[in-house]
């Protein structure tokens, strides 16, 4: 029997014909029509949930749209941004690359992600101890689960700080009817092999006006400018997504409602064949106004009171002796080595999460059959 992967890439049938036809056209050079194409298609694909246009630049990666997104509003070296702590690394990261400090953030239970009353106590107290306001919020979408955003846009209205969402786990997420990641003055998409759709690599950083786009598309592209030679003013970079990963991108945009409705049904096969189970708890986030996750990744929590002291990690070796890969949740980014020097404003939600919570395979490729086999298991391991 193949093993259960926890979420790969599915090429959905017609990806193959848009890379062919980069390569009949000779356009296997970075940028060319697959591009704008997949961009087009990102931006009428996000515009159906959405109150105001919005404009997408495709880039080479999810980090790379953090890191132009925090280009674009400023950040400097010696600045402080606040970022989630129960995150992937890959939210705070791009923080350091501009020589800025990272400031984390804690999440509440009900959503697992930032928790809007800690940012403002964060924020309150940074300006007390530094005498300057943070540069940015970057408030992440957890496994895909919407943040309470309402409120974080209250707060950083009132202290007027700029949100970068770092929605690379969220595409299709609802909140409040709209696409999370719109929300903000920037949003993230990702489209490594493990998302929600994959171009094999990628991102894009979505603006809320053309010019933004055209500045993010400047900085992406060595920072070039309008002369017949090359003329540099700015720190440049390069990373633009090539056409040949586009055209696998613009295949992806065929199936990726399909994928969203895969990831819940298995999403709510875990959930129906788990209730009840004593020591297990799906973890079904809710936000506070009306939201809808993608179902990303199902994650539950093992309670070790219930199962006689037996914890996630012998459930994952348990899983993994039969061929099942799962995989712990984010580590905090505040209990990370590499970030120990940096502020963190804690309540203990998201260690709390990480010593129960392990993720199971949720991806396309997952079969009823692959679901009823995995809950299975988990029982024979409760008992
Ligand atoms: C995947 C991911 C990213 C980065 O995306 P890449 O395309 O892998 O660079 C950023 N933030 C979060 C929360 C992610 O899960």
């Amino acid at each position: 029997m193949a093993r259960v992967l926890l979420s790969v890439a599915h090429m959905g049938g017609e990806e193959r014909d848009f890379v062919k036809e980069a390569f009949d056209t000779n356009w296997v050079v970075p940028l060319g029509p697959n591009v704008n194409g997949f961009e087009q298609d990102l931006e009428q694909w996000l515009n159906r949930h959405s109150d105001h246009e919005n404009h997408v630049v495709a880039l080479s990666a999810g980090t790379a749209a953090i890191h132009l997104g925090l280009v674009m509003l400023g950040v400097e070296k010696g600045d402080e941004v606040i970022c989630q702590s129960f995150t992937f690394a890959a939210s705070a990261n791009p923080i350091t690359y501009l020589g800025a400090t990272p400031v984390f953030v804690d999440s509440e239970a009900d959503t697992w992600n930032m928790d809007p009353e800690l940012l403002e106590e964060a924020i309150v107290d940074r300006i007390r101890k530094t005498g300057h306001k943070p540069k940015a919020i970057i408030p992440v979408y957890l496994y895909g689960n919407p943040v309470k955003i309402s409120k974080i846009m209250d707060v950083a209205r009132k202290y007027d700080i700029p949100v970068l969402e770092d929605s690379a786990e969220a595409m299709g997420s609802l909140y409040d009817g709209l696409h999370c990641g719109t929300f903000g003055a920037f949003g993230v998409m990702s489209f490594n092999g493990n998302k929600m759709i994959t171009t094999s690599g990628g991102g894009a950083l979505i603006c809320r006006s053309k010019s933004d786009a055209d500045r993010v598309k400047f900085f992406a592209t060595q920072a070039r400018e309008n002369f017949p030679y090359y003329q540099h003013e700015h720190i440049g970079y390069n990373y633009r997504l090539s056409n040949v990963s586009a055209g696998i991108g613009r295949g992806q945009m065929k199936v990726v409602d399909q994928h969203i409705a895969r990831r819940n049904e298995i999403h709510h096969r875990y959930a129906e064949l788990l209730s009840g189970v004593e020591g297990i708890r799906v973890m079904e986030p809710k936000a506070d106004k009306d939201a809808m996750p993608n179902y990303w990744l199902t994650c539950i929590c093992v309670d070790e009171e219930k199962t006689v002291g037996k914890d996630y990690r012998q459930l994952a070796s348990l899983l993994d002796s039969n061929d099942i890969e799962t995989r712990p949740l984010w580590k905090p980014m505040h209990l990370q080595p590499v970030f120990s020097q940096a502020p963190a404003y804690v309540n203990g939600v998201s260690e709390r999460f990480f010593n129960c919570g392990l993720c199971l395979p949720s991806g396309p490729m997952v079969s009823n059959d692959d679901v009823d086999r995995i809950v299975g298991l988990i029982k024979e391991f409760c008992h």
